[in-house]
């Protein structure tokens, strides 16, 4: 049963796209503010959420922000601010579509199947916070890693370089891709920072570096993170 994650801090709209998801065959889940939504999403990963921008707690673009470091699941951005800026910034931090309250229950609805088939079925079922490879456990939520039972320190750049390979673990990511998400697109063509810093994730994350099993070079094309 797909599960539904809905970020909606109005409780009538929440129970209304409840009962509707549930009627439709949908596993739905209620959060009334980020930090829950946030919490649930990690303890139960969402095969799509519909998002509220205007929450409580934090900004809905925050949470957005925070399930797009480790989830690949849809998000349907369903609110009242509709300036071109607000969807344009909602876009860019990884949403899928934008729906415009007050909407229609049988449009959502036909946006959330559509939203979800997009999403490419394989890479749904990895979508966890917690990541288990070779030896090694990162938690992408608390931003914390361990090899062995030991702490492992990142820098902030070698974690954003390894958050953006898991988010795309099991693909290709190019080197320019790389380069332009982690050090802006000034950098684009220095590859050789990506030596040095995957140099120092492998010497941090694999039992034997110079053979690396997870953090993958595929020469002169870009890096690979298997699982
Ligand atoms: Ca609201």
């Amino acid at each position: 049963m797909p599960r539904v994650l809905v970020v909606e801090d109005e409780p009538q709209l929440a129970r209304a796209l409840e009962i509707n998801l549930r009627a439709r065959g949908y596993d739905a889940a209620v959060a009334p503010d980020g930090k829950t939504a946030l919490r649930l999403a990690a303890a139960h990963p969402p095969d799509a959420v519909l998002l509220d921008l205007g929450l409580p707690d934090m900004p809905g673009i925050e949470v957005m922000r925070g399930l797009r470091t480790w989830s690949q699941a849809p998000v349907l951005v369903v609110s009242a601010r509709s300036t071109s800026d607000e969807k344009v910034a909602a876009l860019d931090a990884g949403a899928d579509d934008y729906i415009t309250k007050p909407f229609g229950m049988e449009e959502l609805l036909a946006r959330l199947r559509a939203a979800t088939r997009r999403a490419d079925p394989g890479s749904r079922s990895d979508g966890s916070a917690v990541v288990t490879a070779n030896g090694f456990t990162l938690d992408l939520l608390a931003k914390k890693a361990r090899r062995d039972g030991n702490d492992i320190r990142f820098t902030p750049t070698e974690w954003h370089l390894l958050e953006v390979l898991i988010r795309n673990r099991g693909r290709l990511v190019s080197q320019r891709q790389l380069l332009q998400e982690v050090w802006g697109p000034a950098c684009r063509t220095r590859s050789n920072y990506l030596r040095v810093y995957m140099a120092h994730l492998r010497r941090k994350l694999e039992a034997d570096p110079s053979h690396p099993r997870s953090l993958i070079t595929v020469p002169g094309m870009g890096y690979r993170f298997e699982v």
